[in-house]
């Protein structure tokens, strides 16, 4: 039994690159590392791409990093088959980090929406160039004024942060899961709330996807769309920039 991956991006969400060593490499071509600043995907939020660089230089390209059976592992997965590395080599990690980035900020921002749309979550999927987040909720409301308010909350440069409490903490607390279907990413002994404004005064939720540290990072955001599926669900979707002046 090997130890489990250092998963490196749950202490940072800022780290690009790193070093690590090879302990697996499988028949399909899945390469496990001992540590890593790959996002596995869960959560709603897509694994990271990017490449690992071997020792003379050359790339192996990588496809959206996903977990093995368990949370514990994580597997890299080239794009191209033939240039696999051995076990025991020592390799530089790089994730496409400007993919990264538009991943963090979404995902903050999804975050902001659940504060603005207080109802049940039922369904979450960030995206780089658009997110959606699915609610429990009957209520009619403007798309505009989500917008603002969402801006509102981005332009307050509210701090972002993690805080970790153990399973118990949350057993004990069920109130603070706001997904409905979406289970909160337990089963490591602790689990991570992601807190937003000073002492969680705007949210805390848990969360195990990667965020900016400040809502202002976020940038420019609106609601493209808000979609009836179904008579209790609303499927909220978000875009960068700014909205598209009236016709
Ligand atoms: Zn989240």
């Amino acid at each position: 039994m090997t130890k489990p991956v250092a998963a490196l991006f749950r202490d940072d969400f800022y780290l690009s690159t790193a070093e690590a060593v090879v302990t697996a490499v499988h028949e399909d071509g899945g390469i496990e590392l001992d540590q890593t600043c790959f996002y596995a995907t869960s959560g709603g939020q897509p694994g990271d791409t990017g490449f690992l660089e071997r020792a003379d230089g050359s790339r192996i390209v990588l496809g959206p990093t996903a977990h093995g059976p368990t949370k514990d592992i994580i597997i890299h997965r080239p794009l191209e088959s033939g240039l696999l590395p051995s076990v025991g080599e020592k390799l530089v990690l790089h994730v496409d980090w400007p993919r990264r980035y538009r991943l963090m900020r979404m995902h903050t921002a999804c975050h902001l929406l659940s504060v603005v749309c207080p109802f049940p979550i039922t369904g979450a999927a960030v995206g780089e160039e658009e997110s959606r987040v699915d609610f429990d909720m009957s209520e009619t409301i403007d798309r505009d004024e989500v917008t603002a308010r969402l801006m509102q909350l981005v332009d307050e440069n509210h701090p972002v942060y993690v805080q970790w409490i153990t399973d118990e903490e949350l057993a004990a607390n069920p109130g603070i899961v706001k997904s409905k279907n979406v289970r909160p990413p337990m089963g490591l002994g602790r689990v991570s709330l992601v807190c937003i404004g000073e002492n969680s005064a705007i949210d805390s939720q848990p969360c195990g996807g990667t965020h900016v540290s400040e809502t202002q990072e976020v940038g420019a955001i609106h609601i493209s769309k808000i979609e009836k599926k179904g008579k209790e669900n609303r499927r909220f979707r978000i875009k960068f920039g700014s909205p598209d002046p009236a016709p």
